[in-house]
């Protein structure tokens, strides 16, 4: 894949650049590990001094790279920006928590006593270069999820960025050295996917954290499980959303339509399964359509638009073989269900809801990367539960029901890495975020996140 800027709402490319050579590769890796010895020995206030300031710059550029993103990806400017803001109210988080979420931990003082020891402390270390394997979808939130904690612990990070969003990777590299973190802390190399390996078996990389499809995160997590490295994976999801009695439906489908298309609807954690109770299955069904079917679909620079092309051609042409596949084996598509007709360049879509699905379709078991929905009727509670986890992904969750009982039965078993009741499923910088099943495993942000990339260190005195 050319690593370029291409125009998602027009099919326009607008700039390409040339993939850096094993060279330059090299001097990538030396600066990384050069930076991480004198790096690693800096205070806690020190590194959240720099990243603070990032925070500013990135606030005082929010306008400029919410377009660069827009532009590169098709995201709305409205989404765009709001992205930018997350990304500085997250460092700021980090900047502040750090220090208290790897301070040294005091075991139990009997178990101290049974080692033999007269004290004894758990230290988080940091690890080293953490080579970061980032997608498109949200182009700076995912890398500064990763790197805010990474650059806190006292890691130093080098970003494999996605191909199609080679400017923003760029504008990350130069803000964090504009911030003033020492050359080589954290960089981006502009670098094709075939280049990965490489990079990940040199033994001045650490570790490796990808966010992207299941067939990427395989090939990553094989090649570090070769060189024993760690890693942490989030890759797809296609979450339920349920719906039950007790539910608010007018709140619940309102919820449902942001879920489903926010980033154009390609957000791992987007609700894409919609499995609702028989009683409220019509009521609910009328409310989301409508909601779906007013939706605005339009150039992303404008601020009335809610729906924005898909990211890339291929993109768009994967979602349409999904939709042709479920309504070919007899599913209905009650609104959308093909490209805009006043659109004739660009990677539209129009907003989709699907019902009457059956497991012989392959939306059934794949991830959606667009704006359709799927709409399942269930009897009852089980029925919705087994609907739900019939899926190898494990993300996240969304239930809407009211009733504590349900609630308490929901949140023991639906499998998966966060379970959201009457309210949009979203990542938090103090909650920890992350998936099961074939969604990846390892966990992101809070204090879990930052401790995935430390060597914990039990420090034993006699
Ligand atoms: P990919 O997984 O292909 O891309 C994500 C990142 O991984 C990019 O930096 C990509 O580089 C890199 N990459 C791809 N293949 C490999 C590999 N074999 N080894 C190392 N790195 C690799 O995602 P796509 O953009 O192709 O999207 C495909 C599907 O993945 C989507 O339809 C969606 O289902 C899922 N996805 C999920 C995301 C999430 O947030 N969980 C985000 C994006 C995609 P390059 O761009 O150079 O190929």
């Amino acid at each position: 894949m050319a690593i370029a800027t291409v125009n998602p709402a027009t099919g326009e490319t607008l700039k390409t650049f040339d993939a850096l050579n094993a060279g330059e590769i090299e001097d990538h890796l030396i600066r990384a590990e050069q930076a991480f010895q004198q790096y690693r020995d800096t205070s806690f206030a020190h590194r959240a001094d720099l990243l603070l300031k990032a925070a500013d710059l990135l606030d005082a550029d929010q306008d400029t790279i919410a377009r660069t993103m827009t532009t590169e990806m098709g995201k709305t400017l409205v989404a765009a920006r709001a992205e930018a803001a997350k990304c500085a109210k997250t460092m700021r988080w980090y900047a502040t928590h750090a220090e208290e979420l790897l301070a040294d931990e005091q075991p139990d003082p009997a178990d101290v006593q049974d080692s033999g020891a007269v004290r004894a402390v758990v230290r988080y270390r940091p690890l080293g270069t953490v080579l970061a394997v980032m997608p498109w979808n949200f182009p700076l939130w995912q890398v500064v999820r990763f790197a805010a904690p990474a650059l806190m612990a006292g890691n130093t990070g080098l970003l494999k960025h996605a191909s199609n969003v080679p400017q923003t990777a760029l504008y990350l590299d130069e803000l964090f050295r504009r911030a003033g973190f020492p050359e080589g802390c954290f960089q981006t190399l502009l670098v094709g996917s075939g280049a990965v390996e490489d990079i990940l078996r040199d033994p001045r990389v650490a570790a490796a954290t990808l966010t992207g499809s299941e067939v990427a995160g395989r090939s990553v997590a094989s090649i570090a499980g070769d060189e024993v490295k760690k890693t942490v994976l989030e890759l797809g999801g296609s979450d339920p959303f349920l719906v039950l009695p007790s539910a608010d439906l007018d709140k619940a489908a309102r919820t449902a339509v942001t879920a489903r298309v926010q980033n154009n609807g390609q957000s791992c954690i987007a609700a894409k399964r919609f499995i609702v109770h028989t009683d409220v299955y019509d009521a609910f069904a009328e409310r989301f359509v409508a909601g779906m079917a007013a939706l605005t679909v339009g150039d992303p620079m404008e601020e009335d638009t809610d729906v924005g092309p898909l990211s890339s051609e291929q993109g768009r042409s994967d979602l349409e073989e999904l939709v042709d596949d479920a309504v070919h084996r007899g599913a209905r598509a009650l609104c959308g269900g093909r490209r805009p007709p006043d659109h004739h360049s660009g990677w539209f879509y129009e907003p989709t809801v699907l019902d009457g699905i059956t497991a012989e379709m392959r939306i059934h078991h794949e991830e959606a990367f667009g704006p359709v929905a799927t709409l399942y009727r269930v009897e009852d509670l089980d029925e919705a539960v087994t609907v739900a986890n019939d899926t190898t992904f494990g993300l996240s969750s969304n239930a809407w029901t009211r009733d504590a009982d349900e609630q308490t039965r929901l949140a023991r078993d639906l499998q998966a890495g966060g379970v959201f009741f009457n309210g949009m499923t979203a990542s938090h910088p103090g909650l920890p975020f992350g998936g099961a099943k074939r969604s990846g495993y390892g966990r992101e942000l809070s204090g879990h996140g930052i401790r995935e990339f430390c060597n914990m260190t039990t420090v034993w005195y006699g």
